[in-house]
């Protein structure tokens, strides 16, 4: 058997420098709050917490002399000015390429354009973006541009982590009710990369083994993207959940992960893998 695994698979450099940033923080500070998960992924969030990396959902529950982080995805306008009214100790690990869509949506806003936002609703980094802008639309599906009324002019920008095929159905519907289109492809280039390895990978293997928790928008995606080419793909969380009996008749299993999927639960599974398959070293494919 012979495992190839996406080079792209796993954290991606803005969540890697988030998590990093937060247990530095910690370890300097003793604790540090968040305003929610760092990322969608337990074991990381269990093992943050152990560390002094605290989730709370309001800024009013952060201890006066304690720094709040705010992590990759970005925050809100008003979350930031409000930690700015109240002096807060404030460590920023906002990834650039999400600071680079909010530049991207307020540009598109100087230009007098009704903004659309093609992401999950209630996604923070989604709920980040709106907030640079005002009343801007959310479209997570063609079903929901389908209702979309007609615009004289519009600009659009997608969450980092949306696949390109929904980017793509979305704006084909919107381009027949907006007649002055201008779309911005912020889907970020390590969510491109990580796609087009799996969707090669998904094509070229037996089997597909995705690594990601199911609370992962981003993970999940992969799992889809991976589906839909070959239907022998499953997504576990870790290597306990990986099943022998799916290696049966297998020659090429092809591994990813999700962007909040640490290095440690990826060498797991591997490992799990390369002893039911007898393999030695897998092939870093990408
Ligand atoms: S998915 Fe992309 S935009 Fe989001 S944190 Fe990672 S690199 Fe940055």
């Amino acid at each position: 058997m012979k495992i190839l695994v996406a080079k792209d698979a796993g954290y991606c450099f803005g969540v890697r420098d988030a998590v990093k940033l937060a247990y530095d923080t910690a370890n300097k500070n003793g604790d540090v709050y968040m305003l929610g998960d760092i990322v969608h992924n337990e074991n990381v969030v269990k093992d943050l917490e152990d560390a002094g990396a605290k989730v709370v959902d309001s800024l009013d529950n952060i201890p006066k002399d304690k720094p709040v982080l705010f992590r990759a995805h970005g925050t809100s306008v008003e979350t930031w000015n409000s930690a700015i009214k109240k002096n807060m100790n404030i460590v920023d690990a906002t990834c650039p390429l999400v600071l680079e869509i909010h530049e991207e949506v307020k540009k598109l806003e100087a230009e007098g354009r009704k903004i659309i936002i093609v992401g999950d609703h209630g996604h923070d980094e989604v709920k980040g973006i709106a907030s640079q802008v005002k009343d801007p639309i959310i479209i997570s599906s063609s079903n929901e541009a389908l209702s979309l009324r007609k615009y004289k002019s519009a600009g659009v920008v997608s969450q980092s982590t949306q696949t390109i095929e929904n980017v793509q159905e979305i704006i084909n519907i919107i381009m027949t009710k907006v007649f002055d289109l201008r779309f911005v492809n912020t889907i970020c280039f390590p969510t491109k990369r990580n796609q087009s390895q799996i969707k090669e990978l998904a094509e070229q293997c037996d089997l597909m083994v995705v690594i990601g928790s199911f609370t992962s928008a981003n993970s999940n995606r992969l799992t889809a993207l991976a589906k839909k080419r070959n239907n022998k793909s499953y997504q576990v969380t870790n290597a306990d959940e990986i099943n022998p009996d799916w290696f049966q008749k297998v020659e090429i299993v092809g591994v990813s992960a999700g962007a909040s999927t640490p290095d440690i639960i990826i060498n797991d599974v591997l490992e799990k893998i390369k002893k039911i398959g007898n393999v030695q070293k897998e092939i870093i494919y990408g």
